[in-house]
């Protein structure tokens, strides 16, 4: 798949400039499906998957701040899943099928997948989630819709939930509930993540091929993906930033050449980015040439001194990322969550290294809403984060409960089939 990307011209990326952002993201996703999906299909579905603002602000010098987190469920996970969903929902009534989706989430992808697909008729959507590790807005996004969507707490966490979700899909007696995945590494959820990459670059620059520097909050490194492959694409990237927290396996990898997960993963309270063997290396390791199992053993080693050009990542620490929420206020008068935090916090280590790249723009990507995150900004900045219409509506609904108590796989694959035989 990753072998076929598509590259557009740098008078096409630069004619972005004057366009609106359902326009750019016409032009980018029918470059990957044009094919096999009509204009006027196609724009129908972006208009109605990507219908919220995207704001890109000046913070200092030249470092910008784009906001991917104005979507209904307040994070950057929003892109994919709506996109995603009506794309599955489109191709789904061409072939008269219906089918069952299983995720598995540490809390914001869950939220996303479920308002994605919510009363969408040909598909029932299943979220497993870590019972003890998400917040109340986080659960109650996935557990006050109903309908034809049902999540189930764990006791356990994010890995116990994705072993339970990787069981029924290798599981041959379950072969005949159509089952689906909407994970990370789905390529339908990675397209919409190269969308904003273009469009907050054709919002900062001035003349053509101008490079810049992307800093991104990265966890299971979906989001950098999209950015790499836009990279692909032709759109003028100096480097990436990729920013995590205190699970480091990324940064030490680029640094040595060897791997090793971090399990089990840290708490961290940017809790998107508790990942401590992300799935998306796989696709990463994939685009530069290399290769590397589920398990997290290299087969083949990606060409590094190229990965290493294109990026580089930092470990930012919990404390440094309270310092760096404190400083955006100070300064700025800006209120960021914890995860964009982390972004912020690894772009000032890149300037502070980098002094001569400092012409160059860059744009942090804020992934979620702060008033997600509240109890921490409350503490560093005493402010209360202003909560969007969207979360509002959410805290005063009631929840349904978990539908059947799973503590084991059998449990969950007995619930299944009792459920969802069609
Ligand atoms: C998922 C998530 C991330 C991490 O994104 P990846 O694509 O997993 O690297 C960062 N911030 C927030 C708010 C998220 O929900």
């Amino acid at each position: 798949m990753l072998n076929k990307i598509p590259r557009l011209t740098d008078d096409t990326i630069n004619s972005f400039k004057n366009m609106e952002f359902v326009d750019i993201a016409n032009i980018i996703i029918a470059k990957f499906i044009g094919k096999i999906i009509s204009q006027e299909k196609l724009q129908q579905i972006v208009n109605n998957a990507l219908n919220f603002e995207i704001p890109i602000e000046n913070i200092v010098n030249n470092d910008y701040i784009c906001y991917l987190d104005r979507g209904p469920t307040c994070s950057f996970k929003d892109f994919g899943a709506r996109t995603l969903a009506r794309i599955m929902e489109h191709f789904l009534e061409a072939d008269n099928k219906k089918i069952t989706i299983l995720t598995a989430t540490s809390g914001d992808t869950g939220g996303a997948v479920a308002q994605a697909f919510y009363k969408m008729a040909r598909i029932k959507v299943v979220v497993l989630y870590p019972k003890n590790e998400v917040s109340d807005l986080q659960r109650k996004q996935m557990t006050t819709l109903g309908e034809n969507i049902t999540a189930i707490g764990i006791k356990g966490k994010f890995d116990d939930c994705q072993k339970l979700v990787k069981g029924a899909f290798g599981d041959k007696e379950l072969n005949h509930i159509n089952l689906s995945s909407a994970n990370s590494i789905n390529f339908g959820r990675l397209i919409p993540q190269t969308l904003y990459y273009f469009w907050s670059y054709s919002r900062i620059v001035g003349k053509k091929n101008e490079k810049v520097i992307f800093s991104v909050p990265s966890g299971n490194f979906g989001n950098l993906t999209g950015g790499l492959i836009a990279k692909k694409m032709g759109l003028p990237i100096k480097r990436f930033i990729s920013a995590v927290n205190e699970n480091n396996e990324f940064p030490k990898f680029l640094r040595t050449g060897v791997y090793t997960k971090v399990d089990p993963s840290i708490n961290c309270i940017s809790n998107a980015m508790n990942v401590g063997h992300p799935s998306n290396l796989a696709r990463i390791f994939d685009l530069y040439g290399g290769q590397i199992d589920e398990k997290g053993v290299i087969h083949k080693i990606p060409n590094m001194e190229e990965l290493r050009n294109e990026v580089v990542s930092y470990s930012i620490s919990d404390e440094a990322t309270k310092d760096a929420i404190v400083n955006l206020y100070n300064k700025y008068k800006k209120i960021i969550e914890p995860h964009g935090a982390v972004g912020w916090a690894a772009l000032q280590l890149y300037r502070d290294s980098y002094p001569k790249n400092n012409d160059i723009k860059s744009i942090t990507f804020e992934t979620a809403n702060p008033s997600k995150f509240p109890e921490e900004i409350i503490k560093l900045i005493d402010i209360v984060p202003e909560m969007p219409y969207s979360l509002k509506v959410i805290q005063d609904k009631s929840e349904f409960p978990n539908p059947k108590e799973i503590s084991n796989y059998s449990d969950f694959k007995e619930y299944l089939l009792e459920d969802f035989q069609d």
